[in-house]
């Protein structure tokens, strides 16, 4: 990560912004201790709109926040910025099915031995705290995951390469590499064998991040072109004086309102209804808000013209960080997939039970 983005990135911790999905709902007192501002979805956009462009690093660190704020191992620290944390799933093997992982975490006395390597881990590298899904029980498949913090530094634990990437390329991603790493038994968070299902909890609670992140990108992208429309001139008028154009603008504008308004539900939904699961409505507003991500910055190269497609002018750059959002924290195949799964399954445990005997 560059230095100034590391900056931004930790200025933006510091106001709320990497907090922005450590709700209050989920969030044990230590983080308040802390002092972590209480504003969520509003402060979404800091680092990925229009003035910062940074690095939105911090969505991939939330599962971290939450699972570290859990066992209370230096989460003032982390809350408080000034510590970059990560969250460690993906194998090369196991990337939607994240059940195929295959890095292990064998007990060995007081010590877990870990081993394997996960891959295209964001803030690889620069973070000081990794939470890693790793199998302390490699027979039982993924009810053998457990959740597994390890501190940089520690032996047997390196980094791979700096991956080379098409957007976000001011946030690190990075091979995490597990040889003979030992851990003590105490960093694993919760009871072994709940690995995923943590990790299924918290992408329940981080997914809206990404959407956050994605109106952001949009709202950032569509302020540019808004305003490239009424300065170009073509034909001895704005070039957002035809109709064409015109109703683009009114389109991109109508499309970031509405996936604000569901990631912003989304966020009031976790924060008010604490004992329900919200995968369904966080699975929405990730995929509605990175797809509305995509056609807006899209649609505002279009209006730049050649101009656009210029590395001289910013708005590429938002294209090109549009697309990881419909690609990570579980793509939008993924995410509709779980929306279904829900909707059918609420479907049939609606039935009345004569219906279901039938
Ligand atoms: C920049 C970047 C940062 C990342 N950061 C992190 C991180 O911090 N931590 C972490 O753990 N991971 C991280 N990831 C990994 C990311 O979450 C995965 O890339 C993502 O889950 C998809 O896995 P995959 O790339 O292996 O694609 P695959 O699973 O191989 O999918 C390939 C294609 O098949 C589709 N597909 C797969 N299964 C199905 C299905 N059942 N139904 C329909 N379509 C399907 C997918 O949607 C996709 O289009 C990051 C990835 C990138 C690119």
């Amino acid at each position: 990560m560059k230095k100034t983005s590391r900056r931004s990135f930790l200025k933006a911790a510091a106001r709320g912004g990497v907090g922005l999905l450590v709700l209050p709902n989920i969030l044990p007192r230590s983080l308040f201790a802390a002092d972590l501002p209480g504003k969520r979805i509003h402060v979404a956009q800091i680092g990925c709109g229009r003035e910062g462009r940074v690095d939105m690093s911090g969505v991939m660190a939330h599962p971290t926040a939450r699972i570290v704020a859990v066992c209370d191992l230096d989460s003032k620290r982390l809350a408080a910025g000034k510590k970059l944390a990560a969250f460690a799933l993906t194998e090369p093997q196991a990337g939607s099915d994240a059940g195929a992982v295959r890095t292990t975490a064998i007990r060995d006395g007081d010590h877990y031995v870990m081993n394997g390597t996960k891959q295209w881990i964001t803030n690889g590298g620069e973070a000081e705290i990794y939470s890693v899904i790793a199998l302390t029980n490699p027979a039982k498949g993924p009810r053998g995951a457990s959740c597994i913090v390890v501190e940089k530094g520690t032996p047997g634990f390196t980094f791979g390469k700096k991956e080379d990437k098409l957007g976000i390329r001011a946030s690190a991603t990075r091979e995490l590499i597990f040889q003979d790493c030992r851990v003590p038994v105490e960093n694993c968070l919760g009871r072994e064998g709940m690995g995923f299902i943590t990790a299924m909890k918290t992408f329940d609670v981080s997914r809206p991040g990404v959407g956050a992140q994605a109106v952001g990108i949009a709202a950032g992208a569509f302020d540019l072109a808004l305003e490239y429309a009424c300065t170009r001139r073509q034909f001895g008028s704005p070039v957002g004086s035809f109709q064409g154009l015109r109703f683009m603008l009114a389109d991109m504008a109508t499309k970031i309102e509405a996936a604000r308004a569901l990631v912003y539900a989304t966020a009031k939904y976790i924060d008010t209804k604490p004992k329900e699961r919200p995968t369904l409505y966080s699975a929405m507003s990730k995929c509605f808000a990175s797809d509305v991500a995509m056609e807006v910055t899209t649609d505002a190269v279009q209006i730049f013209g050649g101009y656009g497609y210029m590395h001289d002018y910013p708005i590429e750059k938002y294209m090109r960080d549009a697309k990881i959002t419909q690609i990570y924290e579980g793509t939008n195949q993924i995410q509709r997939d779980e929306m279904s799964k829900t909707l059918i399954s609420n479907f049939h445990s609606r039935r009345p039970v004569a219906a279901r005997a039938a």
